[in-house]
């Protein structure tokens, strides 16, 4: 599996990606299989993790008399509504309960330092990843808007959660809470990415999270507000503007990418060893893959700018590569005047 195995098993792909320079790429793919793009002795903040995955199905719904699909539909569609910060892909089959990770020892022991091979593991990647995009914040936030980065933790859960937003499950894809400044993922959401959406590279992962974060960037600078009053102001121009915070969003994840490189861990050490190219490939290839119009195409549907929330593949490659190459959070402002058309 992409999404469990280890980080080394997933740049081959890209080999077949890039034209022209195949030989090239080729070889530096294998060096880069044996070089860790993870530091190893990296020190990860278990704190911003909470594993709700062993607490009798990820926190359980409340007590809702779940009935069947139909239900949870509704309870999805509610969702969606509060949150809007969900990364585009409501899925209602992509709860798989036969694949949850198994619980196992906490977080602190799983992914501390004495495991050697706590980075082989998913959700310990996942961590680090975490600990990057809140390091970056921290400094990035007070230098470009002159705002204080406040951490959020992300919340593993399994099948379904209750949250500050409502209640959720699986099938609504990784999403942020305002109510309650939580990022919430199922990590088995990697494998759907991988096996029905087409996107298995490694840096989708925390692309995902880079994304959900620049939510909570969003919510913290006013700007999730002004779009909400926005939509109640304007109805017809809301699908409109729930694009341009989502494609805000990437913008936000590729100006994470780009200063990934830099971020540290709370000793000081670096995060990551390198971020490569292929890397940031992999971003955009997932960017395409999840499009609203991809994704209307890939559910047998035609293709409805009205329906468009998250912006097409196009629009998401464009800005993830806007805050990618700008490495700077004021590039991504997706609400002037004829950014996004
Ligand atoms: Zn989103």
């Amino acid at each position: 599996m992409h999404t469990t195995g280890r980080p080394g098993t997933l740049p081959t792909r890209l080999a077949t990606k890039i034209n022209g320079y195949l030989p090239c790429i080729r070889a530096r793919t294998a060096a880069s299989e044996d070089d860790m793009r993870l530091n190893e002795n990296a020190d990860l903040d278990t704190s911003q993790v909470e594993d709700l995955r062993g607490s009798g199905g990820g926190g359980g719904i409340g007590g809702l008399p779940i009935g069947g699909r139909g239900l949870t539909g509704v309870i999805v569609t509610v969702l969606l509504a509060l949150v809007g910060g969900y990364f585009g892909i409501d899925t209602l089959n992509g709860g798989d309960p036969s694949g949850q990770p198994a619980a196992g020892p906490g977080l602190e022991q799983e992914c501390g330092s004495a495991n050697a091979d706590r980075l082989k593991q998913l959700d310990c990647r996942n961590l680090l990843y975490i600990n990057s995009i809140q390091a970056y914040w921290t400094d990035e936030l007070p230098a470009a808007f002159g705002t204080t980065y406040e951490p959020a933790t992300t919340r593993y859960f399994s099948n379904q959660v209750s949250t500050g937003c409502g209640a959720a499950d699986s099938g609504t894809g990784p999403f942020y809470c305002p109510a309650d400044d939580h990022v919430y993922i199922d990590l088995t959401f990697y494998r759907l990415l991988a096996d029905q959406l087409g996107a298995p590279g490694e840096f989708a992962q925390p692309y995902v999270l880079a994304h959900e974060y620049g939510h909570h960037v969003q919510d913290l600078l006013g700007t999730e507000a002004e779009m909400r009053r926005e939509q109640q102001r304007d109805p017809d121009e809301a699908n409109h503007l729930s694009v341009k915070l989502e494609l805000q969003a990437d913008c936000y994840a590729g100006a994470w990418a780009n200063g990934a490189s830099d971020t540290e861990g709370s000793d000081g050490t670096k995060l990551f060893t390198s971020i490569t190219d292929s890397d940031i490939q992999q971003g955009l290839d997932t960017a395409s893959k999840i499009g609203d119009d991809t994704l209307q195409q890939r559910s047998g549907g035609s293709v409805n700018p009205a329906e468009f929330t998250h912006g097409t593949s196009a629009q998401r490659q464009q800005w993830f590569r806007t805050g990618y190459e700008s490495g700077d959070p004021k590039s991504c402002d997706t609400f002037a005047a004829g950014a996004v058309k």
